[in-house]
């Protein structure tokens, strides 16, 4: 088996009302989110051709979440953010998210959702290679893992 880990970081606020505690206040970090790729065999000597998916995860990553707010569908501030014309990525259950709340594991589950779509889009896609594990920090001691399994 091969693997191969990327990594990237965006910075965004986000805010738990739904938690008890300091994360009830709107507040950011600098998220690092790091996808583990891999394979069974190499695909002419290559597990994935890290220079495009790199691309493909950073323009994602930096267009959608980047110096943005991470709310919960319910958010009362979203109406106020939106109004603003700031950018504002929404978690919410009927939208297929894993929350409606961007906890820092549900950050992790939807890059692996999006990551896998990445791995698709890649100019020459290797056949047998899979997003094994999303690990995603929003501090340097707090990490959440999504896994394939
Ligand atoms: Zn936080």
């Amino acid at each position: 088996m091969y693997a191969a880990q990327l990594t990237h970081t965006f910075d965004a606020a986000h805010r738990l009302p739904n938690l008890p505690g300091k994360c009830v206040n709107l507040h950011g970090h600098t998220w690092r989110v790091t996808v583990s790729i891999t394979a069974p065999r190499l695909n002419d000597g290559v597990l994935v051709e890290f220079g495009s998916f790199k691309h493909l995860m950073r323009d994602w990553i930096d267009t959608h979440l980047d110096h943005g707010t991470m709310l919960g569908a319910a958010d009362p501030l979203l109406p106020a953010l939106r109004a603003e014309g700031c950018r504002v990525f929404v978690f919410d259950t009927n939208a297929g998210h894993a929350s409606s709340w961007p906890t820092v594991e549900t950050v992790a589950a939807l890059i692996a959702h999006h990551a896998d779509r990445w791995l698709f889009d890649l100019p020459t896609p290797h056949p047998d290679v899979h997003i094994a594990r999303v690990d995603v920090a929003e501090t340097p001691t707090n990490t959440a893992t999504w896994t394939s399994a």
